[in-house]
């Protein structure tokens, strides 16, 4: 598909990642009003819940724009959601005789701060990039035992907390928590010394499912609304003390990130990949009817305090071995109910190459290979250092792309129980 042409200026850059092809919808606010719906157009954002109340723009029965979540748009359903697709690519297309009443409604990103897109219902995290599971269980385990026996055949996934999971651009202050080192005889309490990202896509569910009732792959890509870049940042040293037998803890409860915008499953349908081939086959309700991936690139950057920004890695979202809907439809087996606002990690991405990992337990290989960056070294996260994911599927001429997925670690603060 070529790029659409759009009376806003900006979103017919070949450079922005809001063409009229995307149309991603966040939140956000301009001085201290109130944050609500808006949709990202080139440079700008389009003010939906002012086309809402001034008339121009009617979902349902109610106003469903006015609220600091996409919430309750996600929870209208597939119908509509193709409405809205449609409504705003009328409007805003070249050409497009609803100029004169949607211009007044469109405001710069420049002036606007941006908040969480959709209220996180709850965080499941899954663990489907194969060369990631392979590399890890290198590390913890040797090379023979490296992917687990089950990881063939179901998708791996823990249960998070919702409440941890923050926009871009928010810093946090680098965990304290329990470590032990192989060689040590008793754990001490200290700042992680190992801390870490994952770069991940996030998957949102849009429409929820009944307790007790499976749903198919197919249904559960249809219950898929969107994706947003997720950073799981993960504390190595406090998650190799605690993870055995019950799995990832407060390792990773400090933080995740996720990018501000939702891309919705509509503006990716020309990237739909199938994922890569079986070597041993799925059972049946885990079989894809069709390719239900998509090929989104993506890359890691870090920047030290002060200083400027290296790419560390670059690999695409092709890496994956399960998709969402795979992940979601395996989630529901026992009967789990899904519920709108649901966000699924869909586990670190990584290439097979050492410049296309996605962490840097990964990159510096457990940090027995340190790896250079402008300005020094790193093995892990050090204090006030920035990391940045990015990504995009890229079209005829254009791009799909999702706005940067950021965050700085602050050092630790001092010993938060004073003993
Ligand atoms: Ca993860």
């Amino acid at each position: 598909m070529p790029l659409m042409k759009s009376w806003v200026a900006s979103a017919n850059n070949p450079d922005t990642d809001f063409p009229l092809n995307n149309l991603p919808y966040g939140v956000f606010s301009i001085g201290t009003e109130a944050p609500r719906c808006g949709v990202a157009i080139g440079d700008m954002i389009l003010d939906v819940t002012a086309m809402e109340h001034h008339g121009h723009l009617k979902l349902a029965d109610h106003k469903v724009f006015d609220a600091q979540s996409w919430n309750k748009v996600m929870a209208l359903g597939q119908v509509a959601w193709t409405d809205l697709r449609t409504r705003l690519t009328e409007f805003l297309s070249a050409g497009a005789a609803a100029q004169t009443f949607v211009e007044p409604h469109l405001i710069s990103q420049a002036n606007a701060k941006l908040h969480m897109p959709f209220r996180v219902a709850e965080y499941t995290d899954f663990y489907a990039g194969r060369n990631h599971a392979t590399n890890v269980g290198t590390m913890f385990r040797g090379a023979e035992n490296a992917l687990p026996p089950n990881w063939l055949h179901i998708p791996i996934g823990y249960n998070g907390r919702a409440s941890s999971v923050i926009l871009s651009g928010t810093n946090f202050h680098r965990p304290w928590g329990q470590l032990k080192s192989p060689d040590a005889a008793a754990p001490t309490f200290a700042p992680s010394k190992r801390f870490d990202i994952e770069l991940e896509l996030g998957a949102i569910v849009g429409q929820p499912s009944t307790f007790g009732q499976p749903v198919s792959v197919v249904e559960a890509d249809a219950m898929i609304f969107g994706y947003v870049l997720l950073n799981d940042w993960s504390a190595r040293d406090i998650q190799a003390w605690e993870y055995q037998p019950l799995g990832p803890f407060q390792a990773k409860a400090t933080a995740t990130t996720i990018s501000p915008w939702i891309v919705t499953k509509a503006a990716l349908e020309p990237f739909r990949i199938s994922t890569p081939p079986r070597e041993v086959p799925l059972l049946a309700y885990l079989e894809e009817p069709g390719p239900m991936l998509y090929d989104i690139e993506l890359e890691i950057g870090i920047m030290p305090e002060g200083g400027s920004e290296t790419i560390i890695s670059r690999t695409t979202s092709a890496e994956l071995y399960y998709s969402a809907a795979q992940q979601l439809a395996h989630h529901t087996t026992s009967g789990c109910a899904m519920t709108v606002g649901d966000l699924l990690g869909s586990g670190t991405i990584s290439g097979a190459e050492r410049d296309s990992r996605g962490s840097l337990l990964e990159i510096s290989w457990g940090g027995k290979e340190p790896f250079t960056i402008t300005g020094g070294t790193r093995s892990f996260i050090e204090d006030n250092d920035t990391l940045t994911l990015r990504g995009a599927a890229h079209g005829d001429g254009y791009h799909i792309g999702f706005g940067p997925c950021t965050g700085k670690v602050l050092p630790a603060l001092n010993n938060p129980y004073k003993i």
